[in-house]
């Protein structure tokens, strides 16, 4: 069945176990950290951080709001990263749940092609060369498990199931979440397995938090 994910940022508390739980389920190591005066660590996106919560501060009607993001792949609909591999089996589509899933075989890929191809710009290269990314947690999900990620989340922050269930549920928390923040959108809905809401314009939480909402595009 074709899946996929809500994220409401509106009731994150940035408490980063979504970003423990990938790392323990992926076997991924541990990145060392660093105070660069914020509570975000890694700083970024790497070959092994695929899910990493973005924190921001920005000053909005003259109040100071902490915006928290927990970024990953988007799963996109028609993806640009695997238009670009061209069918050579490096990245495929998982024909049941939708996931966009990348093996070793990206080896042999144009990395900074692929990553440039990225509007949501998630994908890393490792030491060998090999690219690498969020993959639903497609083994778990294929087993009837929600990923790593929306188990262990506390607040109701990260849903996932039937794509179709998720967008209603996107859109009637928007309508909700709408009468407190008039600003509040859905980005890029129609493009992505991975539903964001946002209390106010994705550029103020994340550079590449929206493609097709965002200036730039
Ligand atoms: S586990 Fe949930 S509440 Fe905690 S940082 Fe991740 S998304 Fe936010
Ligand atoms: S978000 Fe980027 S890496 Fe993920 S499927 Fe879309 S284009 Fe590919």
């Amino acid at each position: 069945m074709s899946k996929g994910f809500f994220i409401d940022t509106t009731r994150c508390t940035a408490c980063k176990a979504c970003q423990v739980a990938c790392k323990q389920w992926n076997r991924l190591p541990a990145e060392k950290t660093e105070n660069r005066g914020t509570f975000q660590n890694p700083a970024d996106f790497s070959f092994t951080t695929y899910k990493l919560v973005r924190m921001n501060e920005e000053i909005i009607n003259d109040k100071v709001n902490w915006l928290f993001f927990t970024d990953q792949c988007r799963h996109c609909l028609v993806p640009p990263c695997l238009l670009w591999a061209q069918n050579t089996d490096a990245i495929y589509q998982d024909k049941d749940t939708g996931a966009v899933v990348y093996t070793p075989a990206t080896q042999n890929l144009e990395a900074t092609e692929i990553i440039g191809a990225c509007p949501y710009n998630v994908p890393r290269r490792g030491k060998d060369g090999f690219l690498a990314k969020c993959t639903m947690c497609n083994d778990r999900v294929k087993n009837g498990m929600q990923p790593a990620c929306v188990q262990t989340c506390p607040t109701g922050t990260l849903n996932f199931g039937g794509l179709e269930e998720m967008q209603q549920m996107a859109a009637k928390r928007l309508k909700k979440v709408k009468l407190t923040y008039p600003d509040a959108r859905l980005l890029d809905s129609g493009q992505v397995r991975v539903i964001f809401l946002t209390a106010f314009a994705p550029e103020k939480y994340h550079t590449y938090a929206a493609a097709f909402d965002a200036k730039r595009w």
